[in-house]
């Protein structure tokens, strides 16, 4: 019977060893499994026509189960500073953000591991979303394979929409499917994962790879981030950070901690020694934050630019290395905690194939 187009498994999201299976399902030669990669994550194709070195037997035999599932973002909005923020349509009229934000010397794309999050952090767009659930490693990869400057990328964090950690089995695959050989073969250290701390998790994340890590902390005093942040009453911050003070970040991989500034709130110095009490040592990297205020928050304001600097420098002299992170994309909402993925017109597009590449048009 015949299965419909909706209904097809989609090509790109899987691993090699995913695809081996694909192959050998179909009957086709072991070896299809490393073209079939180097078509959908080396050439970034759309069609199984455009796959040449596949016969055309094999080509209509893969399109009886299978789609490539590449799909182009719905939506794009440009901020004033060159910041991106590209909208996917992740279906029953849900969609998902990534940021593209290029600067001098890199380019770096903000994805989103999950629809909406349930963190439920007090001072985040996301969390007031809600879960709607997470995204497959088929959705993340190709945020970072769809978008127009998906070629010239030099960096990817997991820092939009969602905790990745509590979507790990498809963020492992998806961080897999970036560095192996035979999918973008890109060095681990183009690529940062941040979390608000889920513990057991992250063992594991800093265990079977070594991507940079960010923590976002914003505020190390216990009973002040469980009332921003739910996930500290089951993981405290202070333990996280212990457990992260048992691995090497001295050298190649980065940890870095996030700190959001609320003013009279988590800016004065008691915060900053509270902050550096929890650090596991010099070698830790934090980013200020400024705060994007967002509907239904009234009780947070950013932090003046001034205590910010007097925190940062406080912080520098006391040997903990600090900066202030600019802010980027603000007037699109694209910038940090500001993201919720609206679907403008839900179910308004349909699929197109423009100059052979199949895009998502509006209807
Ligand atoms: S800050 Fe991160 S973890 Fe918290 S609600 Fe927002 S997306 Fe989720």
């Amino acid at each position: 019977m015949e299965i419909k187009r909706n209904q097809r498994k989609p090509l790109a999201g899987m691993t090699l060893s995913e695809l081996r299976e694909v192959t050998a399902h179909l009957g086709m030669p072991k070896f299809a499994a490393t073209q079939l990669a180097q078509w959908i994550y080396g050439k970034r194709v759309t069609t199984f026509d455009e796959m040449l070195n596949i016969s055309k037997a094999n080509r209509d035999l893969l399109a009886t189960e299978y789609v490539v599932g590449l799909k182009q973002p719905v939506d794009a909005q440009k901020s004033e500073d060159g910041t991106v923020k590209y909208l996917f349509d992740v279906g029953d009229g849900k969609a998902i953000e990534s940021v593209y934000i290029p600067e001098e010397d890199r380019a770096t794309l903000c994805i989103s591991s999950q629809k909406g999050c349930r963190m439920n952090c007090y001072f985040c767009m996301t969390g007031r979303q809600g879960f709607h659930g997470n995204l497959t490693a088929n959705e993340i990869i190709n945020q970072v394979l769809s978008v127009p400057d998906s070629e010239s990328l030099t960096n990817v964090v997991f820092m939009g929409m969602g905790e990745p950690l509590d979507n790990l089995d498809e963020v492992m695959k998806v961080i897999e499917i970036l560095t192996e050989p035979w999918g973008l073969a890109w060095s681990p250290k183009r690529i940062t994962v941040s979390t608000v701390g889920k513990k057991p998790e992250l063992k594991t994340l800093v265990e079977k790879t070594s991507v940079h890590i960010a923590v976002s902390v914003h505020d190390a005093v216990h009973e002040e981030r469980q009332s921003l942040m739910p996930l500290e009453k089951i993981y405290q911050i202070k333990d996280v950070m212990e457990m992260l003070s048992h691995y090497d970040f001295a050298h190649q991989r980065r940890l870095s901690v996030e700190y959001i500034m609320w003013n009279w709130f988590n800016d004065d110095i008691k915060h900053a020694e509270a902050l550096r009490e929890i650090l596991p040592d010099e070698h830790v990297r934090v980013n200020l934050i400024r705060y994007h205020m967002i509907p239904d928050a009234p009780k947070l304001r950013t932090s003046s630019d001034e205590r910010m600097a007097y925190f940062r420098d406080y912080l520098n002299g006391k040997g903990v290395t600090c900066t202030i992170r600019r802010s980027r994309g603000e007037d699109i909402s694209a910038a940090c905690g500001m993201l919720a993925g609206k679907v403008k017109e839900p179910g308004k597009t349909r699929e197109k194939q423009v100059d052979g590449k199949v895009q998502r048009v509006k209807k």
